[in-house]
């Protein structure tokens, strides 16, 4: 027996379709949910749901608080290398959102996509689950904020074209491709998703009964090389807003709890950011606001709002 058998065993009996990726290969188990929408708390508690077409991702940032959210340790551990695929995730949204539009007639709920994996991972290429989530909420016209660090998303311009009400949230935690390709290396470039922001503001315009928004979220804020801040600082202008948030700057012990020792190790690396954490935030801090005047700068759960 193999040992990604093993890793997996008492999950799911079923071989995993394998799918593979520039990067490499992921274990990819595709399933029926039960519901889709789940009720939001915590940092997005300002939303009704939270809306999570996969359940894993291929990203595996180091630093991945939706790592504690695996099925069981085992597939923590691998984090990054397993996606359960929500195939029916389409025609649950669709009664979902029929339900609560008959208990709530006049009032479409808030929708956060997503809190526990990118819903433009690269499976989404093939599987194109989010798409599908898209078009079903046309009708339904909710509030949604999309959190993704995939430049995939422009993919999707002209569905996002007919939602009346709209936030994408662009991670870029870092403007040093060293840091990014250290703390997540299997993600798109910095470069790539700027560009990816630029091309939706220009084919999303705000006006009319339609609102449209983008920011920029460095969730956390990872360290940017002095010499590469201020170029990049500049390059934030695109955005309606920057979130920015320390690293596990919750305190909640759950969550520090679910730092993987990865990113604790790479945090040792950095020790000329880490060693001085708050000077070198608050440094950071400081100099968006002195160069973005027209950039709303939020900190934490106040960022993730859609308003
Ligand atoms: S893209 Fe988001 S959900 Fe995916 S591993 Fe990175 S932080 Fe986690």
């Amino acid at each position: 027996m193999s040992s990604k058998k093993l890793l997996y065993e008492g999950y799911c009996n079923r071989k995993p379709t394998v799918a593979r990726e520039s990067f490499g290969s992921a274990n990819i188990y595709e399933r029926h949910a039960k519901s889709i929408l789940s009720k939001a708390s915590g940092y997005i508690r300002a939303y009704d749901f939270t809306l999570n077409p996969y359940r894993g991702c291929q990203y595996g940032c180091s630093y991945c608080y939706a790592a504690a959210f695996s099925p069981n340790p085992s597939m923590r551990q691998d984090w990054g290398n397993w996606v359960i695929s929500k195939d029916n995730a389409p025609e649950l949204l669709a009664k979902e959102l029929q339900r609560w539009d008959d208990r709530h007639p006049n009032r479409p709920p808030k929708i956060y996509m997503s809190s526990v994996t990118d819903p433009y991972q690269p499976f989404e290429t093939q599987k194109r689950i989010t798409r599908q989530l898209l078009e079903v909420m046309v009708a339904y016209q909710p509030t949604l904020t999309i959190q993704t660090r995939s430049p995939m998303v422009v993919r999707d311009i002209d569905i996002l074209q007919q939602l009346k009400r709209l936030r994408i949230n662009m991670s870029v935690p870092t403007g040093s491709e060293r840091v990014r390709k250290d703390f997540e290396p299997r993600s798109p470039s910095i470069q790539a998703r700027l560009l990816a922001i630029g091309k939706l503001k220009y084919s999303l315009p705000d006006g009319g009964d339609r609102q449209v928004r983008c920011s920029i979220t460095m969730t956390p804020l990872l360290p940017t090389f002095p010499e590469e801040q201020d170029e990049f600082i500049n390059k934030l202008e695109i955005a309606d807003r920057v979130v920015i948030q320390a690293f596990h700057a919750s305190g909640n012990r759950s969550l520090v709890a679910t730092t993987r020792q990865e990113a604790t190790d790479l945090k040792r690396k950095y020790a000329w950011w880490y060693d001085r954490e708050e000077e070198c935030y608050q440094a950071f801090k400081s100099k968006l606001s002195a160069v973005l005047s027209s950039t709303e700068i939020k900190e934490g759960a106040e960022g993730f709002t859609y308003e």
